[in-house]
Order: structure tokens, then sequence, then C-alpha cells
């Protein structure tokens, strides 16, 4: 590979690229495009169509395609090629400016919950020039967004847009009241912190339930599992260190900037952060990354497993989407600052994020709510499902005291004052470490560490950016009528801080006692299943902060309440379905196999020596046969539910069927297995065992 800064980006057309390619003119206007968002007129919109084609062909590529991602949580593409007939009897490659503005693909089957009929049933994608074309494998990769020909987004970067455009508006609001008039834009940054696990392919290829559903629907827990913590941050096997060079220089080449990777708590599961990067850049690298995660995985023969519980009893995958807030001029809003004012404005941002949190803390519970997801939230190793802020013990004093009225008394600050404001001074590296918050502040961001490792990190940040946007938008309405600004920031303060501080918490967010607190004293949402928690879509306060907002409409939003449903729903149901493929295809016939060949055996033994007592075969046998009667039944009683629930049409009536009903079934069935697992020879359980398939690198 060349250096490290040769090959970064050199598969993006970027800001290097734009400059060397495009004259000043068409630069500078494609420059106030990224920018400000301004259209592109047709002939700037011809001449960087031009460039791009010319320097992806240089760079090997033959197709395009509008790169775009729709409500399925994958990315999609439907390449086109830049070949065209010359007249000549040869090809030119061509590409125009309206290629790369806008398409037509074909997309009548992506989910959009009743917002397409299919007469109409050709969406539209539309280029998104903040966020650089590139090149995967021989196509130019465009990101767009995807809409309806209502305007309806049937995709997760338009809402995501969006969101960041309504914080933009009310952050400004608020920073021209604390006198800033340089600032031009606010935008949200995140880093998200990808967890995944790496196993034998040969491996992977022997269990359906991998294939199928990216989990393992069966498996007796092995003797040694993550207890040691001998795998946390230990050294890298050169398998897996080969598998994560060549996943860096993947990510390199287009322009991702991977920089930290190490072995997480679980036996095979790794982590791999990128340095943060504006929101929706940030999104369409993540997906990008989910992706050559699993093809380099394919080349080391490999798999990637990016479920969010691959196997039960070790810990399962998230995402920790580290989110911040920062002007173009470089402040970051949410990192305490050195003067009065600045701390006075950190507060501010800092106390919108809690009330926003507290306010539409179940809508943020919904937006990383998926089937897979329910495995993790609340079963006592990830953040529990109640949603809490940690904020460290010495900005919590200083809350305290801002409540309170007091002065802040750390022992060794001095103390600033601001009109009738106490303000401490404070210093940024202040926070203690917390595992177990879903929404901890660590010194100059917020860790949202609910989101699931394979869902996309768009609808969390866009749930987050809309709820901030519009607590500033509150703030700023009393603010800018206010007669005098301190008094009523200072009032402003305290009421958001008196009404909202129940979702502070420092404590160990496992502990059942908290669960208990948060929900009887503090009147926190406990939402632990996706059907609970989808319901906030539909809530009229929540639709009416998204409306006003403009980042959903309603019928956006009721799509997406169809939708993630739906999701829900299919991926149980196809887990249920392989289950009981899988216990009559393939466990049944093995146990009962093996029972035969112990019954043989036993027979032999009595014809050679017919005194023998064989209580041992007798009793294995007896227990055998057993197992197997009851893997019957509720292979049967699996089926049947299957059966019962296919015939219910309304989707909220079916998810729960799905919730109460099918995954129970499940659980019973996986345990009767999971007991005949124990109790068979290796020799004959029909497929690879947890400890094979965790120890096996
Ligand atoms: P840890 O595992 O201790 O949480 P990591 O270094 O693995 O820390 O990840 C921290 C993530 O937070 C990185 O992706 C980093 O780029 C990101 N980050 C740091 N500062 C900010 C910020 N101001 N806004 C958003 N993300 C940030
Ligand atoms: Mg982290």
């Amino acid at each position: 590979m060349k250096s490290v800064p040769e090959a970064f980006g050199s598969l993006v057309f970027d800001d290097r690229a734009m400059k060397a390619r495009l004259s000043g003119e068409v630069y500078h206007a494609m420059k106030q495009t990224i920018k400000q968002g301004k259209p592109l007129n047709p002939s700037v919109a011809n001449a960087v169509a031009a460039a791009m084609r010319d320097w992806a062909v240089e760079r090997g590529a033959t197709h395009f395609t509008h790169w775009f991602q729709p409500l399925t949580g994958v990315t999609a593409e439907k390449h086109d090629g830049f070949l065209s007939p010359a007249p000549d009897g040869g090809v030119i490659m061509e590409f125009s400016g309206k290629e790369l503005i806008q398409g037509e693909p074909d997309a009548s089957s992506f989910p959009s919950g009743g917002l397409r009929a299919t007469f109409e049933a050709r969406g539209y994608t539309a280029w998104d020039p903040t966020s650089y074309a590139f090149i995967k494998g021989k196509v130019l990769c465009i990101p767009t967004a995807f809409c309806s020909y209502g305007g309806e987004a049937l995709d997760k970067k338009t809402p995501l847009l969006r969101s960041m455009e309504a914080l933009n508006s009310q952050a400004l609001r608020i920073l021209r009241l604390f006198g800033n008039k340089d600032v031009r834009r606010v935008t949200s940054s995140v880093g998200p912190e990808q967890e995944y696990f790496l196993i034998d392919r040969q491996l992977w290829k022997q269990r359906r339930d991998l294939i199928y559903t990216g989990r393992t629907l069966f498996g007796a827990k092995p003797p040694k599992g993550q207890e040691l913590d001998d795998h946390y941050f230990g050294v890298i096997k050169p398998r897996v260190q080969a598998y994560m060079e060549e996943l860096n220089e993947e990510l390199w080449k287009l322009g991702i900037l991977a920089k930290t990777e190490h072995n997480e708590v679980a036996p095979c599961q790794h982590e791999l952060a990128p340095i943060y990067t504006t929101t929706n850049i940030a999104t369409d690298h993540n997906q990008l990354t989910m992706e050559i995660m699993q093809k380099v995985a394919e080349k080391h023969g490999l798999v990637c497993l990016l479920h969010e519980k691959p196997f039960a009893g070790v810990n399962g995958s998230g995402k920790h989407n580290n989110w911040s807030i920062a002007t173009d001029t470089g402040v970051n809003l949410l990192s305490p600052g050195e003067s009065p004012y600045e701390n006075a404005q950190f507060l501010l941002f800092l106390v919108a994020v809690i009330e926003a949190v507290d306010e539409y803390a179940d809508l943020l519970r919904a937006s990383v709510a998926t089937a897979g997801n329910d495995h993790r939230l609340g079963a006592n190793e990830a953040p529990p499902a109640v949603i809490s802020v940690f904020l460290g013990d010495e900005l919590t004093a200083v809350l305290d005291a801002l409540e309170k009225e007091e002065p802040y008394a750390a022992a060794t600050r001095p103390e600033m004052m601001l009109g009738v404001l106490t303000l401490p001074r404070f210093l940024r590296d202040t926070t203690d470490r917390n595992r177990t918050s879903p929404f901890a502040f660590t010194g100059n961001k917020f860790e949202f560490r609910m989101v699931g490792s394979s869902n996309s990190i768009a609808c969390a940040n866009i749930m987050l950016n809309a709820a901030v946007a519009d607590t500033l938008r509150r703030f700023a309405d009393v603010l800018e009528k206010a007669p005098d600004f301190d008094t009523a920031l200072h009032a402003l303060l305290l009421r958001s801080l008196r009404e909202h501080k129940r979702v502070i918490f420092n404590g160990n967010g496992y502990d059942d006692a908290w669960i208990k607190e948060a929900e009887e004293k503090r009147g926190l949402h406990n939402l632990r299943t996706t059907p609970d928690a989808m319901k906030a879509l539909l809530d009229t306060k929540n639709m009416e902060m998204l409306i006003r907002q403009k980042v959903y409409t309603e019928t956006e939003l009721r799509s997406r309440y169809e939708i993630m449903l739906e999701n829900y729903c299919k991926t149980i149901a196809i887990e249920g379905s392989t289950m009981s493929e899988m216990a009559r295809k393939e466990i049944l016939p093995a146990v009962e196999r093996y029972a035969a060949f112990v019954a043989e055996g036993a027979a032999k033994k009595l014809a050679l020596v017919p005194s023998l007592n064989c209580s041992y075969e007798r009793k294995l046998v007896q227990s055998l046969s057993a197992l197997t009667d009851l893997i019957e039944r509720d292979t049967d009683a699996l089926d049947t539910t299957l059966a019962e629930l296919s015939t219910i049409s309304d989707i909220t009536e079916l998810a729960e069927g799905i919730r109460d009903r099918l995954l129970p079934t499940m659980a019973q069935l996986r345990a009767v297995a999971d007991e005949a697992e124990i109790t068979t020879a290796r020799e004959f359980w029909p497929f690879p065992t947890y400890g094979e398939i965790l120890f096996a690198l």
C-alpha cells in the first residue's frame, strides 16, 4: 500500500480532487452549494459531472450509482454504465449534470409504509453534495436522498439533513443572544464506535441460524465465556490483526478516519472507532464501514457479525454514538469554556440537552428499537432500556449549586460572577467514566450508547438533533423577549433544571434498585421492547415536535411506525421458522441417531454379556428420548404459533403477538434443544458449538 497520507481519500472526490479538477469558478459554485446548500445551475452541474467522470474513469470506474439509504437499514445502489454509443461504432464515457443531480431508481420494492402507492412506484434520488462522491469497486457512488414524487422522504438521509438544519437554525438564535455574530453555521458531529464479532467462515457456513438471521438461535453455554475478562483490550490475534489492517486500508482510501481498534469484552468481539465528523458524513461512513467490514472478512475466511446479540450469554454489540454540536468557527458548544460568558453559554447548551433527553426519552428509545437490540437493552449488560443522563460528580455539583442558588463550592476553583448568576469556573476534563449509562457526558460530547451495532446511526441522530433543536427554540423564544438577558437566563436554567433533573443519574444503570427508582419515583420510561417503544412515534407531543421542526411529516411518521414494526415482525418470524427447520431437520435427527447408537451399543454388549446392567445406556436413552419428545412438542407449538400469527393483519397487534407469544415459544424450544446438546455426544451434534465458534481464531 501507498503511505497512509497518500492513500487516504484516494477513492473520494473530495475537496482536493475538486480543487485540482474544477475551474476556479465551478469550484467556487460547488463550495457554495456544499456550505450553504445553494442549488447548482445546470452548466456548473455539467462541469462537475464531467470532472467527476474523468476522475472516476481514470481510477477504473465503469459505472455510476445513486447511493442511498432506504428504510431497510442497509444501503442501496443501482448501477448505470457511463458508456454510450459513438457514431463511429465505438463508445464514449458519458455522465451529465442531470444524471449527477437526480436519478430514478425503479425502487418499488423498498418499504414505504404506504407512502408510495405502487402505481406511482418510482421514487427519485437527489444528490447530496454535502457528502463526497466515492468509488467502490468499479462504481462511482453518489450519495443521494431518496424521496417519493409527493416529496415524502423514503430514506434516512432526508430527515437527518432536515434535523441538522433545525438544529442549526435554533442554535444560531441562541448564539446571537450571547452576542456572537461571526458564526454562520452550527453542525452536529458524531463519532460512532462500532462493535462487531469476527468468526471463522467455515464454522459459520454450518449454521443455518447464523446464515439466515445473523445470530445463533441455539447453543448451550460453553465452559468458558467472557468471565475472565481476558479478551478485553487483549493482544490482537494475527488473523484478526491482518483483517484489521486491510479493513483500515480500505476505509482510509474511502476517506473514512478509522482510528482506534481493540478487542472488546466478549471473545471474538472487537471495536472500531473513527475520528468524529459531521453527522451526515459520519452516517454515510458508518454504513460504508459496516459494508466493508463484511467484505474484507470474506477475503480472510472470516465472517463479520454485526447483529446486536449473536450469542446468548456473552455481551452483545452496540454502537456508541458520540455526539456534539460545533460552530463553523471551530467552537464545540458542549465544551466548558474559559470565560464566564462561555461557561454560561455552555451551561445553556448542556441544560438544553438534558431537557431534550428528558422530554423526548421515549423518542430516543424508539430511534434505537429493533428486534436485535431488544436482546441488549435491559438485558443486564448494555445500557438499560431506561434513559438517564450521566454527568459525573463535578458537573452534577455545579448544576446542584445553580439549582439551589448557592455558590458552587469546589475548593480549588475560584468562582466567577455573571450578573445574578453565580457561575463556577470548571475545567474541561471533569468526567469520570461510567459504562452503564445510556447517555453519558464525556468531557465535551455526549455518548448515546443505546444504538444497536447493525443499525444505521441516522435515526438516533435525527431524534437527538430534533429534540435539542426544539428545546433551544423554546429557550430562544423566552430569551429573545426578555428585558434583561442575564436574569432571564438564570430563571430559565433554574426552571429547566428543576423540571428535568429527574433524568440525571450517576450511579450504576444495571442496578435493579435503579430501574425501580426510575420507574416508580422518577416516572421515567422503561420501554423494554420494540412494540412498546414504537408508540412514541405516534405520540401527539412527539409528532408535534417533529412536525414543528420540519423533520418529519405526519404521513412520514406513520409510515415509519409501520415499517419499523414490520421489520420487527419479519425478523422474528424468520428466526422462528429457522428454529423450526433446524429443530426438525437437524437437531431431532441427530439426537435420534445418537440415542439409536447408544441403544445398539447396549444391545451388542448385552448379546455378549447377558448379565450386564447397562444402566448408563438405559438412563441416557431414556433422557434422550424424553428430550426428543419435548423438542418435538415445542417445535409443534412454535409452528402453530407462527401459523396463528400469520393471520393477524393489524401491525400493532401482530408485533405484540410476536413479542408475547412467539418469543416465549422460541425460548422454550431453545431451552430443551440446548439441554439436548449437552446430553448428545459431540460427533453427533449437527453444527458447531458456542465453544468452537467463540474460541476458533
Ligand atoms: P471511548 O471508547 O473511551 O469512548 P474512543 O476513543 O473509542 O473512546 O471513541 C470516542 C469517539 O468519540 C471517537 O469516535 C471520537 O472521534 C469521538 N469524539 C471525540 N470528540 C468528539 C466530539 N466533540 N464530537 C463527537 N464525537 C467526538
Ligand atoms: Mg465509548
